[in-house]
């Protein structure tokens, strides 16, 4: 991986509250009603201690919550406080390409390829539990939303890879024969897996619209409404007989502290909390909260970057629209990820597509905490992307872009998250560095993780190369700096 320019490794002022204004997505936009969380508890007085405190309500943090709360779980008959710097969604989680997209065969690429070559560095079969895992994460996605009836706005639906190369078709084939192979002699051998290649241009045009397909994948995936699933969660947690929850926005934690097996946090005007465990779902963000580690560019620190993502509402022209919707979610090689809801097409670029495209470099994309800027450049390509990869994609007045906004992931040292206790620093947990994916893989690693919290016990349902270890944070510390996402 080429980098054009280095990214910044002096530290940032804390970024809560912003000095600039957020722009807003079409999700946080769309969900104003009363069922919303808009400034939940912004004005009540915080409580002195809780058993546990989680900090960040995005998906981690309210997911999390969620499965604390639920009869027998870790929170039950004790108090759970969520805190976040500004509103629920107000990070990644209310910004998103609403897709829950498990990667096909196409993850090997990045899982399998060693660490010093900018991937995972896992082995054959670790790569595939990750793989596998997401493949649970979308039913358990699933069956919270029926159980709970959630109106989130849930679609199971078809993810088509569109493979635009001969080099990513070579490439796409080579992936598909490795992982049926490696499929086949691992534990989860005689597992379905309902993907399909469809490897003949003509066909691959047709299912996906895109002029220039050259083969596809299909794979199930859903696409919900990412900012109503993360409230209808944290509602869920405040509204449990089992423990007493309570939720504190426009709440920052400027630092933690620890003493006598308790952790203080300090929120600034808003008072101080205490607990003896506190769980950080702060992604993006994470790195603020260790200062030491920052300064001298290494552990959590190092190891969780801040990075942009820009996605956009367009407005599909009639060819587009009625009969002619798409009905599938879309994933382009060099290209966007589009997920079609009823009031128009949300489309996302692929940092690695601005890349190729030539638009950004990476010091447009990597260290970057502000989510109120969408540069012009970055709102042109999203302006223009469907007309340029789209058969028949006649926009008339008023079609085409409609929304625009940016939104601040967390980048991790080797592409995996941080789950569990942090090494060295007991009572205190992460559930970050989802580096993009999310939505694939959130809700598997809360439940995991209080399970934890209520047994001491690993989850072995989680891939255990997503656990917070002094390994895995030491490694980044001697890390190439060709990583271009690392802090
Ligand atoms: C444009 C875009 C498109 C994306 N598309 C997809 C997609 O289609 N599929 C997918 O799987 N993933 C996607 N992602 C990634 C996905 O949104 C994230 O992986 C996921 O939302 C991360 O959730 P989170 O709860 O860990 O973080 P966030 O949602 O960022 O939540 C972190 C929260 O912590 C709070 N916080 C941070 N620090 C502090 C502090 N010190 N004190 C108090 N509060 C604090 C923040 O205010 C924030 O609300 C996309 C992201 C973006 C930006």
């Amino acid at each position: 991986m080429t980098i054009t320019e280095s990214t910044a490794r002096t530290i940032p002022p804390f970024p809560f509250p912003t000095a600039h204004t957020p722009t807003l997505s079409y999700w946080q936009a769309s969900n104003r009603g009363p069922s919303s969380l808009w400034n939940h508890g912004r004005g009540d007085p915080l409580p002195s201690s809780a058993d546990f405190v989680i900090v960040g309500a995005g998906v981690a943090g309210a997911s999390l919550a969620y499965f604390l709360t639920r009869e027998g779980g870790a929170g039950a008959g004790k108090s759970v406080v969520v805190l976040d710097a500004a509103d629920v969604g107000s990070g990644a989680s209310g910004r998103n390409g609403g897709h829950v997209a498990p990667y096909s065969w196409r993850g090997l690429d990045y899982l399998t390829r060693s660490f010093a070559d900018s991937g995972a560095g896992l082995s054959e079969a670790d790569a595939l539990e990750v793989i596998f895992s997401e493949y649970d994460n979308l039913q358990l996605v699933k069956e919270i939303v029926k159980t709970e009836g959630l109106d989130v706005h849930l679609k199971e639906v078809t993810r088509v890879e569109v493979v635009r190369t001969e080099e990513g078709a070579a490439r796409n084939k080579d992936l598909k024969e490795q992982f049926d192979a490696a499929h086949a002699r691992s534990r989860h051998a005689g597992r379905e897996v309902a993907w399909d290649l469809v490897d003949d241009a003509e066909a691959a045009r047709k299912l996906s619209r895109v002029r220039d397909a050259l083969a596809a994948n299909k794979i199930p995936a859903a696409s919900n409404h990412p900012h109503r699933l993360t409230t209808a969660l944290l509602r869920l947690a405040l509204e449990s007989s089992h423990s007493s929850a309570a939720f504190f926005s426009w709440t920052p934690v400027l630092s933690l502290s620890q003493e006598a097996g308790q952790w203080t946090l300090d929120c600034g005007a808003r008072g101080r909390i205490s607990a003896p465990n506190v769980i950080l779902c702060t992604n993006g963000y994470t790195r603020h909260l260790f200062p030491d580690d920052l300064a001298q560019g290494k552990g959590i620190a190092k190891f969780v970057t801040p990075y942009r993502g820009n996605a956009a509402l367009i407005t599909p022209p009639a060819a587009y629209s009625g009969a002619g919707a798409l009905g599938n979610t879309l994933g382009l090689e060099r290209g966007a990820y589009i997920c079609p809801t009823d009031s128009g097409l949300v489309i996302g670029a692929h940092n690695s597509a601005l890349t190729w495209d030539k638009p950004a470099n990476w010091a447009d994309i990597y260290g970057v905490e502000n989510d109120g800027v969408v540069p012009d450049k970055f709102r042109a390509w999203l302006a223009n992307h469907c007309r340029d990869v789209f058969t028949g994609w006649d926009e008339g007045p008023r079609e085409g872009l409609a929304q625009v906004w940016t939104g601040i992931m967390g980048a991790s040292a080797d592409m995996l998250p941080l789950i569990g206790p942090v090494p060295d620093k007991p009572g205190l947990w992460t559930a970050v560095g989802f580096h993009g994916h999310g939505m694939s893989r959130i809700l598997l690693c809360s439940r995991a993780l209080e399970r934890q919290l209520r047994t001491g016990e690993w989850d072995e349902r989680l891939p255990r190369v997503f656990e917070t270890t002094a390994a895995r944070l030491e490694k980044v510390r001697h890390a190439a700096d060709d990583r271009p996402w690392l802090g």
